[in-house]
């Protein structure tokens, strides 16, 4: 005969075995998700999904080339549903590896304007949508230049600025698009003129990340630099007096605002080519798109919002930018397919 005791054990076991299959029925509803963003106001917005919608999120966390290598690797068997890049040359890319399948979705095409997404596909489907968008802009030792001197990225190759320029390597992907985007603006020839110029003005060989490029301008070492709005943002929200020194120094330009506007770059994200769960792949992306979820994802990190009509109070943003500025109209999807174009004539001029 079993004791009361056992009794009491074995039905306290069964409740519990019974409480751990719960789990197991939610795990129908799930969504695997590659991200290239590690930002951790990003965590709220994805359990904020979770509770809206009871698709619980399996997050792997790589860089873009670790998400396309591993993508490439696992074919046909691999479990990703959404894959989440920074950057416009590597959406491109992996279109064109065939990594994204094209989905056709009316909350997407109403939300994020045409320009910031894929070129519709044969299907009419879109291959990846951008979902926040990065200026490229030019800072400048407040010392030695002024605005006017660099409110166009043209002015970088200016002969006044040898020895000036600090900038990452050009096959950078940041890089790689705004050079495929002058290339629409200024055609081939005059792009290539243009980036003979900016290695004829360098400073010291392309090495380090954007933050680098604004450090060196403030330390002195170079008088003009190019970087992405997000990095000048950190330095200038950073809890460290020292990095908020460094954003003093240096003045910002959004550039080319006589003309065809500052270079956009944008995040986005795509459904997987051999997604299982693609209805809630979508559903996600249509999530990110919405006003409150745009605000949280780009402000997150220092970005503006892609989807149409949503704006954003974001301090840092709105002191570097004045508050609004003309950003540029070409094609995101364009930008990306130049790339190889401009990496040939990066070759020809000893853009390292
Ligand atoms: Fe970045």
């Amino acid at each position: 005969m079993p004791s009361l005791t056992h009794v009491l054990r074995r039905t306290a076991l069964l409740a519990l075995a019974a409480s751990a299959t719960a789990p197991i029925f939610a795990q129908d509803k799930v969504l695997n998700l590659y991200s290239a963003r590690h930002y951790p106001t990003d965590e709220a917005l994805y359990s904020d999904f979770t509770k809206a919608t009871g698709i619980r999120i399996n997050r792997v966390d790589a860089d873009d080339a670790g998400i396309l290598a591993r993508l490439k690797a696992e074919g046909s068997a691999s479990p990703a549903d959404v894959i989440l890049l920074v950057d416009a040359a590597r959406l491109w890319r992996a279109e064109v590896d065939g990594l994204f399948q094209p989905v056709k979705s009316k909350v997407l095409e109403d939300a994020i304007p045409a320009h910031l997404r894929a070129k519709p596909a044969d299907n009419g489907g879109t291959a990846w949508f951008g979902l926040s968008t990065r200026a490229r802009v030019i800072v400048y030792d407040k010392v030695k230049f002024q605005k006017t001197d660099v409110d166009q990225y043209e002015k970088l190759a200016d002969a006044r600025f040898k020895g000036q320029l600090c900038i990452r390597t050009g096959s950078h992907p940041y890089n790689l698009s705004l050079f495929g985007a002058m290339t629409e603006h200024l055609g081939p020839q005059k792009t290539e003129a243009w980036l003979k110029g900016l290695v004829d003005n360098m400073a010291r060989a392309p090495k380090g990340g954007d933050t680098d490029q604004i450090r060196a301008v403030a330390s002195g070492e170079c008088g003009v630099a190019v970087t992405n709005t997000y990095y000048l943002a950190r330095l200038m929200r950073s809890n460290n007096p020292a990095d908020r020194t460094v954003s003093e120094k240096v003045g910002v330009v959004f550039p080319n605002q006589s003309s065809w506007g500052t270079h956009m770059n944008i995040a986005g994200g795509a459904v997987a080519r051999h997604a299982k769960n693609t209805e809630h792949a979508i559903r996600f992306l249509e999530y990110l798109a919405s006003p409150a979820a745009q605000n949280h994802f780009a402000n997150g990190n220092n970005e503006w919002p892609a989807a149409k009509g949503v704006n954003l109070d974001n301090p840092a943003l709105k002191a570097m930018s004045g508050g609004s500025f003309k950003s540029e109209l070409v094609p995101i999807s364009a930008v990306g397919m130049n790339q190889v174009k401009v990496q040939q004539m990066l070759d020809r001029v000893g853009f390292k």
